[in-house]
C-alpha cells in the first residue's frame, strides 16, 4: 500500500468545521488504498496566542519552557482530529513529535531534525490506522520538547515522507499552489505548475511563506517531491521538484517579500582587522541570522557597520551588541524596524543582464528609496520602506511581466 503524507496548516484546521473537512479528506485517501499519515498544525492563530500568553508572564521566557508550551498547539488539533475521525469510526491515532520518533538536537525555537524512527508509525499504518502527527516539533536526546521554528510543520511533513519512503509530500494550505507573488498582494499573481527546489527555496528564505525553507531544503537534499495544493478545493496545485524548471527558465520566477526586517548600524567603528567577527560571531553563537551588510568606505580609520536581521531578533541583538561595541570603540548602535525586502527570483537571472536595473527602474518610478541591496546567483533584494513593500510587490510583477504566460 502506498503511504502518503498530508500536511495541512493552521487556517486549515482553524476551527472544529475545518477539522472535520480535514478529517473527510483525510478518509478519502485512505478509502484510495493509501496508507495515510497526516501533519497537522496548531489551530489558526493558536501560536501567537501562546507566545503572547508566555510573554504577559515573562520578559524573557525560558526558551525550553516555551518550546514546551508552543508544541501544545499542535498536539490539541492531532488530538481533536483524531477524535473526529474515531466518533465517525474510522480508525485512527494522534501522536505528538515525540512520539512519531522526531529526534532533533537541543537549538530551542530553531531546532534540527537529527533522526526520525518511524517505527510508531509504521505499526499504527499496519494496524489500517490514520496516522496524525503534531507538525512542528521533536525531542531531543535528553528528552526535552523541541520546536522546528515558526512555520516548522512543513518540515515535520517532509522528514516524515522521506523517512516512511512516501512517493511524495503533499502540503495542503489556504491557497491553491505557489504563485509568482504572493496572491494576497497581487491579486493577477499566477499560480505555477511547478517550481524547481533551489527557486523555491530561495523564494522561502526570503520571505515566501507558503512553504518552510528547510522543508524545501529537506525536499532537495532527498528528492521528494513536494505537492503545494489548496485544503478547501480538488484543484491542482504546485509540485516543487527537481530537475529543470517546467515554467521557461530564462525568466523571472517570482517576486518573495518580507515586511520585518530592521537594520542595525554600529556608528564610528575602528577600522581594523577582527571587528567584523567580533561583531558578527556573538550574533551567530546566539542564532541570529543576519542578512545584508554594509561597511561604508571609512574616514580616517573609521567606518559605519549596517547589516538587517529579522525584526524580531532586534532585542535579542542589541543587547548583544551593545556591549561589544562599546569594548571595540564604536560610538553607539542604532536599529530601524521600519524595514521591508522585495526579492525578485530565477534561475534564468544568471544568465541574462539587465534584471538588477529593471527592478531598480521599477521601485524607482514608484518613487520606492532602496536602502540596501543583496544578490545571490538566482535572486535580487533590495531592502525597503516597510510600508512600501505591498506598492514595491505589485509594481515589480508588472515590470517583470509576470501576469502573463
Ligand atoms: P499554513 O498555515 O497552511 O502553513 P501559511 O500562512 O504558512 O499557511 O502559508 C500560506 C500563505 O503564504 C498564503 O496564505 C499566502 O498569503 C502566503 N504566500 C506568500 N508568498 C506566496 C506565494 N508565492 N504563493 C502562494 N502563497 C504565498
Ligand atoms: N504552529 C506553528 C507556527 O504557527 C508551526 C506551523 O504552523 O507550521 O509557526
Ligand atoms: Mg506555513
Amino acid at each position: 500500500m502506498a503511504i502518503i503524507v498530508q500536511k495541512y496548516g493552521g487556517s486549515s484546521v482553524a476551527d472544529a468545521e475545518k477539522i472535520q473537512n480535514v478529517a473527510d479528506r483525510l478518509v478519502r485517501a485512505k478509502e484510495q488504498g493509501n496508507s495515510v499519515v497526516a501533519v497537522v498544525s496548531a489551530m489558526g492563530k493558536t501560536t501567537d496566542g501562546l507566545i503572547e500568553l508566555a510573554n504577559q508572564v515573562s520578559t524573557r521566557p525560558n526558551r525550553r519552557e516555551m518550546d514546551s508550551l508552543l508544541s501544545t498547539g499542535e498536539i490539541v488539533t492531532a488530538t481533536l482530529l483524531t477524535m473526529a475521525l474515531r466518533s465517525a469510526r474510522h480508525r485512527a491515532i494522534s501522536l505528538t513529535g515525540a512520539q512519531a520518533g522526531i529526534k532533533t538536537d537541543a537549538s530551542f525555537n530553531r531546532a534540527r531534525i537529527t533522526d526520525i524512527s518511524p517505527k510508531r508509525i509504521n505499526e499504527e499504518l499496519e494496524r489500517g490506522r490514520i496516522v496524525i502527527v503534531a507538525g512542528f516539533q521533536g525531542i531531543t536526546e535528553a528528552m526535552d520538547v523541541t520546536t522546528l521554528g515558526r512555520g516548522g510543520s512543513d518540515t515535520t511533513a517532509v522528514g516524515l515522507a522521506i523517512a516512511l519512503g512516501a512517493d511524495r509530500c503533499e502540503i495542503y494550505t489556504d491557497v491553491e499552489g505557489v504563485y509568482t507573488a504572493d496572491p494576497r498582494i497581487v491579486p493577477e499573481a499566477r499560480k505555477l505548475e511547478g517550481i524547481d527546489y533551489e527557486e523555491m527555496l530561495e523564494s522561502a528564505s526570503v520571505g515566501a511563506k507558503v512553504m518552510h525553507s528547510r522543508a524545501v531544503e529537506l525536499g532537495w537534499v532527498y528528492n521528494m517531491p513536494i505537492l503545494v495544493a489548496s485544503s478547501f478545493s480538488d484543484n491542482a496545485g504546485t509540485l516543487i521538484h527537481g530537475g529543470a524548471s517546467m515554467e521557461i527558465r530564462n525568466k523571472v520566477s517570482g517576486i518573495a517579500h518580507d515586511p520585518n526586517i530592521a537594520k542595525i548600524t554600529v556608528v564610528g567603528v575602528p577600522d581594523q582587522p577582527g571587528i567584523a567577527s567580533s561583531i558578527f560571531e556573538p550574533l551567530a553563537n546566539a542564532g541570529v541570522s543576519v542578512d545584508s551588510i554594509v561597511q561604508n568606505a571609512s574616514v580616517n580609520r573609521i567606518t559605519d557597520l549596517t547589516f538587517t536581521i529579522a525584526s524580531n531578533d532586534v532585542d535579542n541583538t542589541m543587547q548583544i551588541i551593545k556591549p561589544v561595541a562599546e569594548s571595540i570603540g564604536a560610538k553607539e548602535c542604532v536599529s530601524d524596524s521600519t524595514l521591508g525586502k522585495v526579492s525578485v527570483i530565477g534561475a534564468g537571472m544568471q544568465t541574462g543582464p539587465g534584471y538588477a536595473s529593471r527592478m531598480f527602474r521599477a521601485l524607482s518610478d514608484e518613487e520606492i528609496n532602496v536602502e540596501l541591496i543583496s544578490t545571490s546567483e538566482i535572486r535580487i533584494t533590495c531592502i525597503i520602506d516597510e510600508e512600501k513593500v505591498p506598492q514595491a510587490v505589485r509594481a515589480l510583477h508588472k515590470a517583470f511581466e509576470l501576469e502573463a504566460e
